[in-house]
């Protein structure tokens, strides 16, 4: 399993930036990650602690994504929902269930993605009852209603075992969040995602950040080794001059090129370690997921554009990406 892993590390590590400035971070910020977290393939360290948590009687996974901003991204944008989108359909196919938290701005694109996936969204009464079901819930914007929000989920969410945060933006280690490119964000606006990765920490429930560019949930785990190296890591260019990096603590960090990549690795993972090599959606369902946010207004984060790609890189592009992924699990598959 550790070499189908360190390929899908490596796949979800292709780096297509246009803009010089950006060209390299992907390797920089997938090298200090694994050195912090003991230099094994990251997809395969989080797919063993998914299935350690998950194991004794299923539960629910709490998955996290959403962002954006005001002026040119005001319901997001196309990397992220997909990554949820089939994670979740990927638990669906493990027997479990979803709780997907987004802004209110960004809700309907993500529910839209998740169905064009296939998962299935239910209220929370039917969802409870079903093992493949996803969940859709508004995580307020604001420092002090996210508080409010993330100190009592886990009372009302009692099943939750994981929460995984795939381009969720988190505030540096002076409590201010930034875009990739060192602007920061109107703390008003923005979930403070982090505090529920707090939460989750103090009650012992694993917690995964997915990222691509330093600034999401999960960095925390590698900001010291990553520190002045990392692309707008030590100087955002803002006033409060802490650079882009997330301070959040998690369990477990995966960078990506692409925070969506990142994601399907991890299902990828996550079918090579329940030994089910089919379980993840087939392209269709990838393509449909990410271009669903777009009819709720989400673009490509990078281009602005209406269009089906994801961070600037062609749909064509997202399908070669994802066909090697599923290329990783037919080769487990016939290896017997
Ligand atoms: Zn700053």
């Amino acid at each position: 399993m550790q070499g189908y892993c360190e390929s899908l590390d490596q796949i979800a590590n292709l780096e297509f930036k246009r803009a010089g400035t950006r060209q390299g971070g992907t390797a920089l910020r997938y090298r200090a990650a694994r050195a912090a977290q003991g230099d094994e393939a990251l997809c395969g360290r989080v797919a063993r602690a998914l299935g350690e948590a998950l194991a004794p009687g299923g539960g629910s996974v709490v998955l996290v994504t959403g962002t954006g901003n005001p002026a040119w991204l005001p319901h997001g944008e196309t990397d992220g929902p997909s990554g949820v989108a089939v994670l979740a359909r990927t638990f669906g196919a493990l027997g479990l269930r979803s709780c997907v938290l987004a802004e209110d701005i960004y809700a309907d694109a993500v529910g839209r993605s998740l169905l064009a996936a296939g998962a299935p969204l239910l209220d929370e009464a039917g969802w409870s009852e079903r093992g493949n079901a996803a969940l859709l819930l508004g995580y307020p914007a604001g420092a002090a209603a996210g508080h409010a929000f993330a100190e009592s989920f886990f009372d009302r969410h009692a099943d939750a075992r994981a929460v995984i945060f795939v381009e969720k933006p988190g505030p540096n280690a002076r409590g201010v969040f930034h875009n990739s490119s060192g602007k920061p964000k109107d703390p008003d606006l923005v979930a403070h995602a982090q505090l529920l990765a707090a939460a989750a920490r103090r009650r012992g429930i694993v917690t995964v950040g997915v990222g691509d560019g330093g600034n999401e949930i999960g960095f925390g785990r590698a900001a010291a080794a990553l520190g002045a190296h990392a692309p707008y890591g030590s100087g955002c260019g803002c006033p409060c001059g802490g650079g882009i990096l997330d301070a959040t603590e998690v369990d477990h960090l995966l960078p990506a090129s692409v925070s969506n990549w990142g994601a399907y690795a991890i299902a990828a993972a996550l079918c090579l370690h329940a030994g089910r090599h089919d379980a993840m959606p087939g392209w269709r369902e990838v393509e449909a997921s990410i271009a669903a946010p777009i009819a709720a207004g989400a673009y490509d984060g990078y281009t602005g554009l209406a269009l089906p790609s994801v961070d600037g890189v062609s749909p064509e592009a997202n399908r070669a990406v994802y066909s090697l992924m599923l290329e990783v699990l037919r080769m487990a598959r016939t290896q017997a």
